[in-house]
């Protein structure tokens, strides 16, 4: 995939402007010259081609000349609803969750769990978000919710049949395979999951969940960390999601 750069306000005519550290990376990192071509996406759904025209110190001015629809999302929107680690492993969770495609995180405040991102914080986080995106070439980008409460999350309208909480089976003898049902949701309408903080989730947190029709998930004999917890339950619904869209 060719070099892609973000543009924060919607390409509509036929210039597009780089700045920040976007345009750090064209013009001191890549040391592009006039008329290189490079990749351009602004989180609407399409990529466009575009034309170095003019450089400046700290921003660059492109023509546009193509503009391609290119889908890279799943077909069912996945919705992540998660305690959020501390320090560095947010920014491991958003990288990947923007890899596997999860249209949306939406930090949890719950029981045992560390206070959540302020608004400053999740503004660094976006940024990851672009990274990310850049990297794996999603022209769509994952949107990061303000926090939220567990009861309000799990008691919010998802009208899936598909809304998911990772528990340790030590509790709850509940697996993966056994438990959850076959058939993926209406074409649309999201997955939603949940995972709890390092502290884990209380009994009660856990029955509001269940009385409001999410079922519990084991992901194995071991502890995953949060982070970790998170992804491997995308994988592996973002696996079923693959698969169903080949049949
Ligand atoms: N001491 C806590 C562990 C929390 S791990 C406890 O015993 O519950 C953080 C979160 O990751 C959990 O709340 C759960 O949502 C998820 N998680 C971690 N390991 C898991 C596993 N093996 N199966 C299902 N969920 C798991």
């Amino acid at each position: 995939m060719s070099e892609r750069f973000f543009v924060e306000s919607p390409i509509t005519g036929d210039r597009a402007m780089l700045v920040e550290s976007e345009a750090h990376h064209l013009i001191h990192v890549m040391r592009a010259s006039l008329g290189v071509r490079v990749v351009l996406f602004d989180g609407s759904g399409a990529e466009f081609t575009a034309e170095v025209r003019k450089l400046g110190r700290s921003e660059v001015e492109l023509g546009v000349l193509e503009r391609r629809a290119v889908d890279r999302e799943l077909q069912i929107p996945l919705i992540l609803g998660i305690a959020l680690p501390k320090g560095d492993r947010q920014k491991w969770l958003v990288e990947k969750a923007v890899e596997l495609g999860i249209s949306r995180i939406v930090p949890l405040r719950t029981v045992h769990g560390v206070a959540q991102p302020v608004d400053q914080a999740l503004t660094r986080l976006t940024r990851s978000v672009v990274e990310a995106s850049k990297q794996c070439g999603r022209n769509r980008l994952l949107q990061l919710s303000s926090p939220q409460g567990w009861g309000d999350y799990v008691a919010a309208q998802c009208d899936s049949p598909w809304r998911l909480v990772a528990h340790p089976a030590i509790r709850h003898a509940a697996s993966i395979p056994s438990t959850l049902p076959g058939k993926l949701p209406p074409h649309k309408s999201p997955i939603c999951l949940a995972v709890g903080p390092e502290g884990g989730l209380t009994s009660e947190e856990i029955e509001l969940a269940v009385g409001a029709g999410w079922q519990l998930v084991d992901l194995g004999a071991r502890i995953l960390r949060t982070e970790t917890a998170g992804i491997v339950l995308a994988a592996w619904v973002v696996q079923r999601i693959l698969a169903h869209m080949e049949h």
